[in-house]
């Protein structure tokens, strides 16, 4: 087996050439597998629908990627009831045995991580450099809820002595699976946002049913590769394709679902939340949903870190991160300073075939994104002053894809509904502030609360750690104001409207999220 593959801030900046070589080198041999067709894997079979649909490269819809499988209600009910099946002997493994197949899945992750990134290249419009960082975070996820594991010793505690029975009964806190764990991804990570979840909730004893986003079957079925060839049995995992609106409703309706996570909009998020309340009983329902994520500059802060941070934030992936920096809030004394410096290092941004070394951004994933692109920037313009940006590319290169240009926008009215509107893409609008506290009241101003970036003196950091609402801040951090959580280092999720559990992702209480208690007392 090859080392373990490590990205670093230091290799994501600054990638070593090798890196490069490799990259290019899985992406000739995936761009010669093109066009292929794959089924779902249901009770560890392949399995192919009547109707198939169509995977296409956004940067190049010419280009057919995949034939995957139109999914449908009666596939839902098959996957269900193999995770179903599956449950008894998995929930009763030892936890130490899932833990080493998750392992094993990891390192399977790590062996073909140049592979999976150029497909998440190709499919999702991520530079490779996002893509590689896609595919590696899905490993430490994995990694990561294994020691979650083991520091927890299997989530067994023994409890005291119960003095009203008499001493000699034990008492223990078990946490215990709760059956059949169902995970909704989207297109922006299909990796990591179908990855981590899974293994959060393999590794705690539940079985799982995944359905990619219709934009990246691909990329999932990869992930669902590794964890099968890992030598998980036979319908302990299922990945099944196809259309939310059938295939997607039919898991939702399903009494046989017992938790899920569900990684989307907050549209989508909140119709899943109302549509589970109708079972039987309560099920616990993990939804990690969009942001409105505000960066605030005080007039103290280090202008060089904040632009740097702030276009990282906002035009990475297209701005298609649910973490993204979509509102920006300078103090007066430094506005003008820095707002010509964001539109400086806005422009130097290459745009085109994300899968090439020289590109930063890629196109956006899908033509409806493309038409919200373009009504989106017509509004604004209305609305305020476009400082560079606002334009879709349609020539040469950009012909065939969904190019569009990252834009900046100043002067819109406080009181614009795309304030509060998370548009999911490359479009960041700016305010002029009087103070923080204007800032500060300003940026709580929304329903989301996911995360949130500061620049200035760490007394003032303190403070915005203590005013602001949300899940994931981050102070002077020139690599990402708002963006670029790591599992193990910045557990990853929303408050208010942007997620429901208040545990994140990647941190030290999230597997308990997977698991019921059950609290034993034992008399010999
Ligand atoms: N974890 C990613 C980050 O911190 C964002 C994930 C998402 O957009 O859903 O940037």
């Amino acid at each position: 087996a090859e080392s373990t593959f490590k990205l670093t801030y230091a290799t994501m900046f600054n990638p070593p050439e090798e890196l490069h070589t490799r990259f290019e080198q899985a992406l000739a041999q995936v761009k010669a597998r093109l066009g292929h067709e794959y089924g779902m894997i249901i009770d560890g079979k392949e399995v192919f629908a009547e109707k198939k649909f169509e995977d296409r490269n956004p940067a190049n819809t010419d280009v057919v990627l995949g034939i995957f499988q139109q999914g449908t209600a009666e596939d839902a009910r098959a996957a269900l009831a193999a995770a179903r099946r599956a449950f008894p002997a998995w929930s009763r493994m030892k936890w130490q045995d899932r833990v080493a197949l998750i392992r094993k899945a990891a390192d399977l992750i790590d062996q073909r991580i140049y592979e999976i990134a150029a497909v998440v290249s190709l499919e999702v419009g991520k530079n490779r450099m996002e893509a590689l960082g896609d595919v590696a975070e899905t490993a430490d996820l994995f990694r990561y809820a294994c020691d979650r594991m083991e520091a927890n010793n299997g989530f067994v505690v023994e409890m005291g002595r119960d003095p009203l029975v008499g001493f000699e009964a034990r008492n223990f806190s078990v946490l215990r699976p709760y059956g059949v764990w169902l995970v909704i991804s989207p297109f922006n990570f299909p990796c990591a946002l179908t990855g981590g979840p899974a293994a959060a909730a393999l590794v705690t004893g539940n079985t799982v049913v995944m359905k990619p986003a219709s934009d990246t079957p691909w990329s999932v079925r990869l992930i669902a590769e590794c964890l099968r060839d890992a030598g998980l049995p036979d319908g302990v995992i299922n990945y099944v394709t196809g259309p939310g609106s059938t295939l997607g409703q039919a898991l939702i309706d399903s009494p046989e679902v017992d938790g899920i996570t569900f990684t989307g909009s907050y549209d989508v998020g909140m119709h899943i939340y109302r549509s589970f309340a109708q079972g039987r009983w309560p099920r616990p329902t993990i939804l990690e949903m969009g942001g409105k994520n505000p960066a605030i500059v005080s007039r103290h802060a280090n202008l060089e870190d904040a632009a740097a941070g702030i276009v990282r934030s906002a035009f990475g992936l297209q701005g298609q991160k649910c973490s993204a920096c979509s509102r920006i809030y300078i103090e007066a004394p430094v506005y003008d300073q820095l707002v010509s410096r964001l539109i400086e290092l806005t422009n130097k941004l290459s745009i085109g075939d994300p899968t090439e070394r020289k590109n930063f951004l890629g196109p956006v994933i899908n033509r409806k994104s493309y038409a919200d692109y373009q009504a989106f920037c017509e509004e604004l313009s209305q609305a305020g002053t476009i400082l560079t940006g606002g334009k879709v590319l349609t020539e040469g290169e950009y012909a065939k894809g969904y190019f569009c240009t990252p834009t900046l926008v100043a002067n819109v009215p406080l009181d614009h509904r795309l304030w509060k509107y998370e548009m999911f893409l490359p479009i960041s609008t700016i305010a002029r502030v009087e103070s923080l506290e204007e800032a500060m009241r300003l940026a709580n101003d929304v329903d989301y609360g996911l995360t949130a970036g500061f620049y200035g003196t760490e007394e003032e950091a303190q403070w915005f750690f203590e005013h602001i609402e949300a899940g994931v801040v981050y102070a002077n951090r020139p690599q990402g104001a708002t963006t670029g959580a790591w599992p193990g280092f910045q557990p990853f999720g929303g408050w208010k409207g942007s997620g429901s559990t208040g545990k994140n992702a990647g941190g030290v209480h999230y597997l308990q999220l997977y698991m019921h208690e059950q609290s034993r007392t034992l008399i010999r």
